[in-house]
């Protein structure tokens, strides 16, 4: 019985922490904000809660819709070898060559990142307050997503090579234990991006790059450590739970050589550059002078049906619950 609870609080600790994890998704679109350049800061900044908070909700929608998965994240590697050019980098080709079915299967993200600049660009020309805090506070989540090494490899939780687990331990475990007091988010400001989708594409084939040795130090590190050092026991909220252990965390993060913080302030910088690089295609609007200040019932409904989702059912599609 007690072997059984064990599991379950391990398994739901980590089942709501993928993408980044939930910590590390608000405090990239936290520190986000302090990038920006003063004509934004007078919106982003009186908003900074909201866009922290509803960095999330995409993740959310995934318990909600099945169409959601896919934008999260992209199994490059199930088109060839790196850099992986039988892939067309535009969506149009892309599809041309390989079906959108099939496209979906394997995940979007570089394309949905484009989508989504485009609807923010329109809702800055739109002067639509509500929809620019919205649509900024989602893109960062898919933009940091395209960060993540696993979110681009089909083996995004070790469940090919026995690592059940890694895909939280990189994006959740690790940044939860040491952001907070070790970590530097002050990182200069937004740049103008000329082509978005370019920019994405390029995160997303390092993160490739990344991805083995994500995989292979956790592997070399398991050597080392026992199974009663590589896991702990802790309590919170008077329930044991298992998880990785601090010292075997610790080893790992050295190991890689600050791989997830440097992971993390790019993300960090491309949240901000891709805010601001829609602002300016919008032609900068004056952010003092907008519209639809107000969220609506309606949209105050939706933030509750995603959340009433992600609490009460299963995601649907992909799962990244660690079984270890
Ligand atoms: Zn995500």
């Amino acid at each position: 019985m007690k072997k059984i609870l064990f599991l379950t609080y391990f398994i739901f600790i980590y089942q709501n922490c993928f993408c980044w994890g939930f910590y590390a998704h608000q405090k990239i679109n936290y520190y986000a904000v302090f990038l920006l350049p003063p004509e934004m800061l007078v919106l982003y900044k009186p908003n900074i809660q909201f866009l922290s908070e509803h960095a999330i909700d995409p993740d959310k929608r995934r318990y909600a819709i099945p169409e959601e998965g896919p934008r999260h994240y992209l199994d490059i590697d199930h088109y060839g070898k790196y850099p992986f050019d039988s892939l067309p980098r535009k969506w149009e080709d892309a599809v041309a060559k390989y079906s959108e079915d099939s496209l979906m299967q394997h995940g979007i993200v570089p394309w949905w990142i484009q989508i989504m600049q485009r609807r923010l660009v329109a809702a800055f020309k739109e002067k639509n307050e509500v929809k620019i805090l919205k649509l900024s506070a989602e893109i960062g989540h898919y933009i940091a997503d395209a960060h993540v090494p696993l979110h681009a490899s089909s083996n995004h939780n070790g469940q090919l090579t026995d690592q059940k687990g890694i895909h939280g331990f990189w994006e959740s475990r690790i940044p939860e234990l040491l952001a907070d007091n070790e970590w530097d988010f002050f990182i200069g400001k937004a740049e103008y991006i000329k082509n978005p989708l370019d920019f994405a594409w390029k995160r997303i084939l390092e993160s490739s790059a990344a991805s083995d040795t994500v995989l292979r130090y956790e592997k070399e590190l398991t050597q080392k450590f026992s199974p009663d050092q590589k896991y702990s026991y802790e309590n919170r909220n008077g329930i044991t739970v298992k998880q990785y252990s601090t010292a075997f965390s610790k080893a790992y993060n050295e190991m890689m050589k600050g791989m997830i913080e440097r992971r993390m302030q790019q993300s960090i910088f491309a949240v901000a550059s891709f805010w601001y690089t829609a602002w300016v295609d919008a032609g900068q609007p004056d952010l003092i002078k907008l519209t639809n200040k107000n969220f609506s019932e309606e949209d105050q409904k939706e933030f509750e049906a995603l959340n009433n989702a992600w609490k009460s059912s299963d995601m649907i599609g992909r799962k990244e619950t660690p079984n270890p």
